[in-house]
């Protein structure tokens, strides 16, 4: 029986990265690795008491669930024991030499990318689990006993690569859950003394839902230091900061301050308390390809699971707990999923969180516009996933736009500065905010002052073209069809004669427009250049440009829409091209090509064809000498 021997396996490539990261890497915090602990102690007794509802005989004649730290300070040995559920072999192998979360993965592979010293602060920013333990241990030795069963195993490590799993008899284990034994390295000797200890499991884990008893020395009396208590039970009043921070560090695994804290107990059709935090940081796992929610449900304080979606995917970066008096605690997770009372209970936490948020952005501007800055991206997701809060959502959103500067625009200050005659909200949208800025299509909006959002983050392609309004305004892109700048006026100083409507110019458009044939679906005098001659606009129905972009680099274009070239009339360029005659053709012929070509080239894009630019270019330059 393979069970019966000792086996030594290696670990999963990434977990000997992490490692090897961990232990290297000048780790200004080694004492978050007893958080990690406990925490893992706690979920493994909150699993047991799950489990036990409907197996009560699991928990035999040891009910209470309880975590133990024991010292040793002769043979600088640190335990944390609990009797919790417990691990089989397979599942220490699984849980103590792969990593399962993607964002680790993804985590490590930034931090290797160089950048290295700044990011290996943030190492504590992300789950660092069990593996921490090796911060400060040289050897670690894991031996669990799983509730109901009649064996034991013990797993043991010198984080160097490999790993022993080996069965022990049972008088070597506890007689349920796991014991985690720490080989202190010299350095580390100090977490062997009891109020270094003490100390620590207060301030970093007091709030866990476990309580904790600490063994100073070998044969001491168990002393306890923390009740277990759960922290959401007990009334707003009497909870200090600094505890909501401590719990907000051991329920988010993140190291930092919450920026916001949301706690409430709802009564009437159903009662439940909610004790949640937006991160003062981005979590590591915010931009995980499963979007998983990381709230976790509990049921009359036993916690039932982490996988439940009890908010949106928008509001992912949300931390913290529901606890239920309702949800029925015996019957499956997957149940709880489908169950009407945690989509109401979902309802009423993704309202009042927002609600929250809303009354933050009106009383602190500034502690707002730095959530924002972390979770806007998510929240935008939320403008086209959950269309009954749309109105909600865009009065929380923020913006840059031309007229922000380094600061932030809501759509209420749009609308209320938009001028005389102007119907829409209008944006523009690309990726570099600085190129956005010095695009031609903006020069009309510049002239008459119209304030344009400048859309950088790819979510926003997709929810502005779905077509919201906001306060009975349409979202309009200025590099899609009609600028409709005309119902503005420009301000008379700015206000050039118009050159643009003779009728040479008129017969030069419809030129260009027979020369470029195919590779344009018009050529049209611009009412939105003020300073350049060209600029490329996207049709009116169907995607700006982009959105265009966006969906061909996904693959997702099944035909590209053909551009529309405006031309400035007004651009004195233009005007002395239209007044060329009839024996000038092929030089005019070369100057709509390029025309078109600069209007490319200031959208960001190449030529259309490489070759035959070059040869224009080369012509004209040529010409340039020529009468030079
Ligand atoms: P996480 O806690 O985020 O899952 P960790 O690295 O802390 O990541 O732990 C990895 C896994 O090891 C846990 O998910 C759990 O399955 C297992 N584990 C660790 N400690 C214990 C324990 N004391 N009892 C039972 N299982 C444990
Ligand atoms: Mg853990």
């Amino acid at each position: 029986m393979t069970d019966q021997k000792t086996e030594t396996r290696t670990f999963e490539a990434d977990v000997s990265r992490l490692l090897h990261m961990m232990v290297h890497s000048v780790y200004s915090d080694r004492d978050v690795f007893l958080r990690e602990l406990i925490s893992n102690a706690a979920d493994a007794c909150e699993k047991l008491r799950f489990e036990a509802v409907s197996r009560p005989e699991l928990l035999g004649d040891d009910a209470k669930p309880r975590i133990t730290i024991a010292a040793d300070p002769d043979n600088r040995e640190l335990v944390v024991e609990d009797n919790g559920i417990g691990m089989s072999r397979d599942e220490m192998a699984e849980a103590l030499g792969t990593i399962a979360r993607s964002g680790t993965r993804a985590f490590m592979e930034r931090v290797e990318a160089g950048k290295a010293a700044e990011d290996t602060q943030l190492i504590g920013q992300f789950g660092v689990g069990f593996y921490s333990a090796f911060m400060v241990a040289d050897r670690v030795d894991v031996t669990s006993r799983q509730a109901g069963s009649d064996e034991a195993f013990r797993w043991s490590s010198d984080g160097k690569g490999t790993y022993e799993i080996a069965p022990v008899p049972l008088e070597a284990a506890p007689r349920r859950g796991t014991r985690v034994v720490l080989h202190l390295m010299e350095d580390a000797s100090s977490y062997t003394t009891p109020y270094r200890l003490e100390g620590l499991a207060k301030s970093q884990s007091g709030h866990v839902p476990v309580p904790i008893t600490l063994v100073e020395k070998p044969g001491a009396e168990p002393r306890d230091i923390a009740d277990g208590t759960a922290l959401w039970v007990r009334s707003k009043s009497e909870i200090k900061p600094e505890e909501y921070t401590d719990f907000y560090r051991s329920i988010a695994g993140q190291y930092d301050e919450p920026a916001s804290t949301i706690h409430f107990r709802a009564e009437g059709r159903q009662e439940y308390s909610v004790l949640a935090f937006v991160p003062g940081s981005q979590p590591f796992d915010l931009f995980d390809q499963d979007r998983k929610g990381r709230m976790k449900l509990y049921v009359r304080r036993v916690f039932i699971t982490d996988d439940a979606d009890v908010l949106p995917r928008y509001l992912r970066f949300v931390r913290g707990l529901v606890d239920s008096a309702d949800l029925p605690l015996n019957v499956s997770r997957e149940m709880i999923q489908e169950s009407p009372l945690l989509a109401s209970i979902r309802k009423g936490v993704t309202n009042r969180i927002l609600g929250d948020l809303a009354k933050l952005a009106d009383n602190d501007a500034e502690a707002y516009a730095k959530i924002w800055e972390n979770f806007g991206v998510v929240l935008k997701e939320g403008l086209y996933e959950d269309y009954e809060r749309r109105e909600q959502l865009l009065k929380l959103a923020r913006f840059r736009s031309t007229a922000s500067g380094e600061g932030w625009r809501s759509l209420a200050d749009y609308v209320a500065a938009m001028k005389e005659g102007q119907k829409a909200i209008f944006f523009m949208a690309g990726d570099d905010r600085a190129r956005l800025k010095a695009s031609p299509q903006l020069e009309g909006f510049r002239a008459r002052d119209i304030e344009v959002l400048l859309l950088t983050d790819p979510v926003d392609s997709f929810w502005v073209t779905m077509a919201p309004e906001f306060d009975g305004k349409p979202f309009k892109s200025v590099t899609q069809g009609a600028a409709e700048l005309a119902d503005v006026a420009l301000p008379e100083d700015a206000a050039k004669p118009d050159a643009g409507t003779s009728s040479d110019v008129a017969t030069f458009l419809a030129f260009v427009k027979t020369v470029l044939g195919e590779e344009v679906s018009d050529v049209k005098a611009s009412d939105r250049l003020t300073e350049s001659a060209v600029c490329l606009v996207a049709p009116e129905h169907g995607p700006d440009r982009q959105f265009e972009r966006l969906l061909n680099a996904a693959g997702r274009l099944d035909k590209a829409a053909k551009p529309i070239l405006e031309i400035n009339p007004r651009h004195e360029r233009v005007a002395a091209l239209a007044k060329l005659g009839d024996d000038e053709k092929a030089f005019k012929e070369d100057a709509a090509h390029l025309l078109y070509d600069e209007a490319r080239v200031l959208d960001g894009d190449k030529p259309a064809d490489a070759k035959a630019f070059s040869a224009r270019l080369a012509r004209l330059i040529d010409r340039g000498l020529a009468k030079g």
